[in-house]
């Protein structure tokens, strides 16, 4: 392929890949945008591969490596379950990251195209600077796969002067940058570049280790921006301007990402960053009835007879769902709930809380694959004030995102988190298998408000009993 052709080949897929995050920004136009993600990549790959710059040499190399990356990719495609689709993704993270490390050392020593002057000192940087974000993210996406997948616990490690490790980190890395730029042979410069490497790689540890349960969100749309900016780096190391523009879209848009969630969560970019919010994932932060939310007490149990009996005879009903929806693979027979409700005139909406479920759009996702009309699919922040108003809410597996104590206890871990207001409905109804608490660890003063219920099981399983309730009372 010319260089003309390749050029104007990176120019499409650079506008390809534009106009897919333009698609993905809304529901109704995501199909078309990842369309157009997937056209713009093969274009990006085809003209890289079959370019100027790559001979017919390295060839068989990089065929023989697509076809074992696409056989991984493929299995990994089939096998993986949607409630494992977050730490796929930070595993994904850290392979950029690992990517962006690797192609740095290897520019390094490659001698092949003699650099001097100015140049080299640019590309010196660009080397030093690529391996850096490289190697936080690597690390730092690995401990989030951890977190995520719960291999690692919630609770945040907080080590002992941990700001001051900080910046004693980064002095030393500035250190070993000038070093770096003054080393006279590659063994001198490849010992600072190792020292640098073993730092980040310390620093992304410590970074996302830091992180509690309830912040993890922000953490892990932080590290993908952190690929995109590695990626980027890469494409510098490499002189590639597909790779930079690709890589500088990933980081911005993961950049403004982080700053909505960071909203969402109400909290200030830095402090989650500098890490201590949240608690152990796995029991309540603190003694239940702690601080001035409602003390913890009986809970009213509900059967799914009843909550269909309380559904028929609603006007309007939110229904909330959350990470245990994913889990059950809830989200049909919630579909055909709503399609029964809806045929008897009943008003049902659905409230999406910013950080429901595991990843960004997590419950959007598993809502249109089970076809839920768009239009009544609503953020948090447009039906909040409507839950006066409403009869039933109906919360499907969620938890930490309906949890009061947010609002009403300063010293909860999630304190000044907007959360959707459901017990100011006439009812909520909360259907969960336990009292257990959720992915934050804090338990929920929720399940013993008067007018909540609990619908205690699996949601799939006691949806298809609210289903069969309401089914046989139509007929
Ligand atoms: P939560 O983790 O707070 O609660 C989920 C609840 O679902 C659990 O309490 C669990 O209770 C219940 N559950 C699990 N399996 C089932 C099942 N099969 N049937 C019925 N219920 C089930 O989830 P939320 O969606 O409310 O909140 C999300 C949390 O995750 C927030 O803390 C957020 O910060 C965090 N997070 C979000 C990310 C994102 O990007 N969205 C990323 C990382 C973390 P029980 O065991 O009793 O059934």
């Amino acid at each position: 392929m010319s260089e003309g052709l390749s050029i104007v080949s990176y120019l499409g897929a650079t506008i390809l890949f534009i106009l897919c995050l333009g698609g993905l920004s809304d529901q109704e136009t995501a199909r078309r945008g990842n369309l157009y993600g997937i056209i713009g990549m093969t274009i990006a790959v085809l003209a890289t591969v079959f370019g100027p710059r790559v001979g017919t040499a390295g060839l068989p190399w990089i065929i023989g490596a697509m076809v074992v990356g696409g056989a991984i990719g493929l299995y990994a495609a089939r096998v993986v379950q949607m409630t494992q689709m977050p730490e796929l993704v930070a595993l994904m993270h850290s392979l950029v990251g690992l990517a962006a490390c690797l192609v740095g050392f290897a520019s390094y020593v490659d001698t092949s195209t003699p650099l001097t002057g100015a140049a080299k000192a640019i590309h010196e940087i660009e080397i030093y600077v690529g391996i850096l974000i490289g190697a936080v993210t690597f690390s730092g996406s690995l401990i989030a796969f951890g977190k995520l997948s719960a291999k690692i616990g919630g609770k945040p490690v907080l080590l002992p002067g941990r700001h001051l490790l900080n910046l004693a980190g980064l002095l030393i890395v500035i250190y070993f940058g000038r070093e770096f730029l003054h080393a006279m042979t590659v063994a001198q410069g490849m010992t600072a570049l190792i020292v640098m490497t073993v730092i980040s790689l310390a620093f992304g540890v410590h970074m996302v280790m830091a992180i509690g349960g309830a912040d993890m969100p922000v953490v892990v749309s932080m590290l993908n921006s952190y690929s995109g900016w590695a990626a980027a780096a890469t494409g510098f190391m490499l002189g590639n301007d597909l790779l930079i523009v690709t890589g500088a879209l990933v980081g911005s848009s993961g950049a403004i990402l982080s700053y909505i969630m960071c909203n969402a969560m109400n909290r200030n970019f830095i402090s989650v960053i500098a890490g201590g919010f949240g608690s152990d994932g796995s029991a309540p932060a603190k003694p239940a009835g702690g601080g001035s939310s409602e003390p913890a007490g009986e809970v009213t149990p509900v059967s799914a007879q009843e909550t269909a009996e309380l559904l028929r005879e609603a006007k309007n009903v939110i229904i909330v769902p959350g990470y245990g929806m994913a889990v059950a693979q809830a989200q049909h027979a919630v579909c055909e709930i709503t399609s029964l409700l809806r045929e008897k005139g009943v008003n049902v909406r659905f409230g999406i809380h910013p950080v429901a479920g595991r990843m960004p759009g997590h419950m959007n996702v598993l809502l249109a694959e089970a076809k839920v009309p768009y239009d009544i699919v609503f953020e948090m922040d447009e039906l909040n004030e409507d839950f006066p108003d409403t009869d039933v809410a109906m919360v499907i597996g969620a938890n930490d995102i309906v949890n009061p104590a947010a609002q009403e206890d300063p010293t909860s871990p999630i304190a000044g988190m907007p959360v959707l207001e459901v017990w100011k409905a006439k009812t909520s109804i909360v259907m969960k298998r336990s009292m257990a608490s959720g992915y934050a660890g804090v338990d929920n003063p929720l399940f013993y408000k008067e007018n909540n219920r609990m619908l205690f099981g699996d949601a799939k399983k006691m949806l298809d009993e609210v289903l069969g309730s309401l089914a046989k009372a139509a007929a």
